[in-house]
């Protein structure tokens, strides 16, 4: 696997491969089976796969999440390598920023308006400032994001359409550990009882969907059931629960079961912020 570091090096990496198809995988590290299930999705669709790791700090709105944010290059080095990935870039603030930390102005289309764009001030832009300039220096056919982050999913297909990027953005399901807890970077911080709390979200929120009523239940109603489920587990204080359109991501006042919809969750679970999103029809 090559590791790039450089520009010039990835110029090289790309020109000995020109005529095949790149498939790129964006991460800030820490990687665990959800970020390979996304390596593994582009390496059945491409020639080649490309990850970055890159902890990005203009979409950390919050000081402490970024310093705590997990480090463990060497580990994920090998799961790489093992994984026959192609290539690695690890690129520094002063390659991806030459003019300094600063995010660029976008206009989401309101697609931010909601959820973590109203709990994160910056995060989007700060995301999608990094992604574009990914875009620009890696020029891949596609790029894979995964449904776990479905906001930034949603925004980056909005960008991508209206700056006329020409890569194909293909989405990848949540994968989850074995009881239902989405796979994050960040659930290596929780401590063991915590842990065990976490549980409840997916627990939470897969149970209520199952029993969902969309005749007799209005969103309001489910959501606030949901919340007052969340909010009895010691660990957890909840953030937001909003049922959206899968389309728009505007919170729905009617559930309308011909069209796309989702349930979105943020929790706080001890000093760790957890998302998580189930489609609800
Ligand atoms: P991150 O390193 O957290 O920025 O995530 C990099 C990519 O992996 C993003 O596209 C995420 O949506 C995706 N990802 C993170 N966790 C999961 C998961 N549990 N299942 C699927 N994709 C994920």
């Amino acid at each position: 696997m090559e590791h790039i570091r450089s520009i010039e090096e990835l110029v090289r990496w790309k020109s000995e491969g020109h005529e095949k198809k790149l498939g790129f995988v964006p991460t800030m590290g820490a990687l665990h089976d959800g970020h390979l299930s996304l390596v593994r999705l582009s390496q059945s669709k491409c020639d080649r796969t490309l990850v970055s790791i890159y902890v990005n700090p203009t979409q950390f709105n919050n000081p402490e999440d970024l310093a705590k944010y997990p480090n463990t290059l060497e580990s994920d080095l090998q799961a790489l390598e093992m994984m026959g990935c192609d290539a690695v870039f690890l690129p520094d603030a002063q390659l991806l920023y030459p003019q300094g930390l600063k995010s660029r102005d976008f206009d989401f289309d309101g697609l931010d308006r909601n959820m973590e764009g109203a709990g994160r001030p910056g995060h989007f832009e700060g995301m999608a400032t990094v992604v574009t300039r990914f875009f620009e220096l890696i020029g891949p056919d596609l790029a894979i994001f995964g449904e776990k982050d479905f906001q930034q999913l949603s925004i980056i297909r909005n960008v991508v359409a209206k700056e006329h990027w020409p890569v194909e953005i293909v989405p990848a399901a949540i994968s989850r550990e074995a009881d239902g807890l989405a796979m994050s970077s960040r659930n290596m911080r929780l401590l063991p009882q915590e842990r065990e709390d976490a549980a409840q979200i997916y627990a939470v929120l897969s149970s209520a969907v199952s029993k969902l009523n969309p005749a007799e239940t209005t969103p309001k109603e489910f959501e606030r059931e949901c919340a007052k489920a969340l909010n009895k587990v010691p660990s957890i204080h909840v953030e937001y629960v909003s049922c959206c359109d899968a389309l728009t991501l505007e919170q729905v006042d009617t559930f309308i079961t011909t069209r796309s919809t989702r349930v979105f969750a943020a929790v706080q679970c001890g000093k760790v912020r957890l998302i998580d999103n189930l489609p609800l029809f």
